[in-house]
Formats: C-alpha cells, sequence, structure tokens
C-alpha cells in the first residue's frame, strides 16, 4: 500500500484530525460494544475516540506512516491503543477476537477478490454475535475520482452466509472530496 504510505506526508483530505460523526453515532447509541478492532485505522481517530469511551482498541493500517502518527497521537493523548501495522487482508492471524470491528473507508478501496479475502479474515476475528460496521462511498457520490463506488447489492453479496446485514443506510463522509462532502453508507452486519 505504498500510495497510502505516501498520502501520510502530508494530510490527506480523509485524515480530519476527529472522528468521523457516524462512529461517534455508534458509540453513543451503545452500537459499539466490548472489545474494538479499528480496521485501515490512518492516524487513529476513530480508535482514539472509542478509547476514551473506555472500550479496549487495536487499530490496524497497511501504511507504517499512518501508524507512527497514529502511536504519536495515543502518546501525546495518555490513550491505550494497540496500533499495529497490519494487513487487513491477513486478519486471521491477529491472534485474538474482538466484539466489534469498525471500518472506516476500507471497504472500497478493496478489489472485488480482496473483498472475499477480507470478509472471510472478519468472521474470523469477530466473536459469534459480535458486529462489523462499514463505512463506505456510496453509489449515488456523482463526483470522479477517489475510491470505488459502493453498491447496497455489493455489501449484501460480499456478506451473504454466516452473516446478517441489521441495517445500510444512507449517509455522509465527515469529509471533503473535490469540494463537497461524499455521498456513503453505514451499515451493521452482524456474524452469526
Ligand atoms: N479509517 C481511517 C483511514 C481511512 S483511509 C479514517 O477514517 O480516517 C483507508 C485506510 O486503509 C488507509 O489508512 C490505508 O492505509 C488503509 N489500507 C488500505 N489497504 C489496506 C490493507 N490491505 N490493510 C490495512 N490497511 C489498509
Amino acid at each position: 500500500m505504498g500510495w497510502f504510505n505516501e498520502a501520510y506526508r502530508g494530510t490527506p483530505p480523509w485524515d480530519i484530525g476527529r472522528p468521523q460523526g457516524e462512529i461517534v453515532r455508534l458509540a453513543q447509541s451503545g452500537e459499539i460494544q466490548g472489545t474494538v478492532l479499528d480496521v485501515g485505522c490512518g492516524t487513529g481517530e476513530n480508535s482514539l475516540f472509542l478509547a476514551a469511551k473506555g472500550h479496549e482498541v487495536w487499530g490496524i493500517d497497511s501504511a507504517p506512516l499512518a501508524i507512527e502518527k497514529a502511536k504519536l497521537k495515543a502518546r501525546e493523548r495518555h490513550a491505550k491503543v494497540r496500533f499495529l501495522v497490519h494487513d487487513a487482508l491477513d486478519l486471521s492471524d491477529m491472534g485474538r477476537v474482538f466484539d466489534s470491528v469498525i471500518d472506516s473507508g476500507l471497504f472500497h478501496v478493496l478489489s472485488d477478490e480482496e473483498r472475499v479475502a477480507y470478509s472471510r479474515g472478519l468472521a474470523k476475528v469477530l466473536k459469534p454475535g459480535g458486529r462489523y460496521f462499514v463505512l463506505c462511498f456510496s453509489d449515488k457520490e456523482p463526483n470522479d475520482g477517489g475510491p470505488r463506488r459502493i453498491t447496497q447489492a455489493e455489501i449484501r453479496k460480499t456478506f451473504g452466509e454466516g452473516w446478517t446485514i441489521n441495517y445500510i443506510r444512507e449517509t455522509r463522509f465527515d469529509s471533503t472530496f473535490n469540494g463537497h462532502v461524499p455521498f456513503a453508507w453505514i451499515a451493521s452486519i452482524t456474524r452469526t
């Protein structure tokens, strides 16, 4: 993931210095429970927010520079989050399981083949009954460029057998993309 690592030499547009509003909402509604894995955590704002709410959190990202920045924030804020350089396509070797997984902006960068490996790994790293929350670009996003556009049908196809889709709702990312706020889906999916 060289491209992402290079992006973290500066401040990429998604790296907004605060948690995504949907992650805040999920925490406040009590939907995010117990131990949390933040997959593709970037510089860690969502992880750090959930840790401050009392969750035990691990954040993983394949970009070493993102993890370096996340660790620095954790030290500065006296927060206990375990940030690791780790590939989201190798979740089965994490060596532990979690109650919840959050994904803010990772799913929409994966290829069709990668989605298959990713969902298999998620099933291994989540406890039965645990939930996966994904925030991704939606097919309602009209602008060019950026990550892939995701349809509700693609989410349902990736998380078929072994999963229950609790909801897929329309929302927006809290970032600016080509001068406007991108259309997104937030989905809650239980590992059955
Ligand atoms: N969750 C963060 C970052 C979103 S950008 C936020 O909300 O700000 C997507 C992130 O996924 C980037 O940090 C990128 O480095 C990471 N990523 C991309 N492919 C990955 C992979 N295969 N394994 C782990 N992280 C990956």
